[in-house]
């Protein structure tokens, strides 16, 4: 079975390929499809923005479509940026902008108070209409300064107590087995194993 990840980023469909590998899905990409889709993200979950896009790109191309939406929510923020993680401070911003603006949000917040959770959802429609929707979760506490290369977004600021480590100073394979998106894949790659059949793997 043919399924299409909606990105348009290399890297997501790379980490998809790895943990989806071993599944009897043959995955492809908007670009090797040749389509170019824009979907207004305008749900108030990522679970409902991962659905609008799962269902877009699946009306378009006609295969069985996986579409994820994540962002970085921080408690004494009320949990923004949130949905609104890729938008937080307006379009013009990169992401080391952001970093440097959420930074300047906590300034007074004490070490105890600047705990965060990466989530992610993860949606799959099929051109039969069903549907379904898998979530993961990961958390960690704002550091002070941005630490480490690696990664991308709030990476650098994403403090993992048990790894006194941020996500950016971990290595990508690490990353890729305890990230929000690597916790919603598993839970996608055991359902899509269940739905369409093919080997269940520890992860
Ligand atoms: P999207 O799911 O690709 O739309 O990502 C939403 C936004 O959330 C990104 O632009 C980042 O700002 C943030 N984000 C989501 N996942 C991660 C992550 O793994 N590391 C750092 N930032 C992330």
């Amino acid at each position: 079975m043919k399924l299409l990840v909606a990105t348009k980023n290399p890297g997501k469909l790379k980490e998809f390929r790895e943990l989806l590998a071993g599944l009897p899905v043959e995955l492809t990409s908007l670009a090797e499809l040749h389509l170019d889709v824009e979907v207004a993200e305008t749900g108030d979950s990522y679970a409902e923005n991962a659905l609008q896009k799962a269902r877009e790109c699946c009306r378009v191309s006609g295969f069985c479509t996986l579409a994820d939406d994540s962002g970085l929510e921080v408690d004494a923020l009320g949990g923004r940026p949130g949905i609104r993680s890729a938008r937080y401070g307006g379009s013009g911003l990169s992401d080391s902008d952001r970093v440097t603006l959420l930074l300047s949000e906590l300034e007074s917040t004490a070490q105890e108070q600047r705990t965060a959770h990466f989530r992610a959802a993860i949606a799959i429609v099929c051109q039969d209409s069903r549907s379904w929707v898998v979530e993961g979760q990961c958390d960690g506490v704002i550091s002070r300064q941005p630490i480490g290369e690696n990664g991308f977004g709030y990476d650098p600021i994403f403090y993992l107590p048990d790894r006194q480590l941020t996500m950016a100073q971990l290595p990508e394979d690490e990353k890729n087995r305890i990230s929000h998106r690597a916790q919603a894949a598993r839970k996608a790659r055991a359902l899509l194993a269940k739905e369409f059949g093919g080997a269940e793997r520890d992860a």
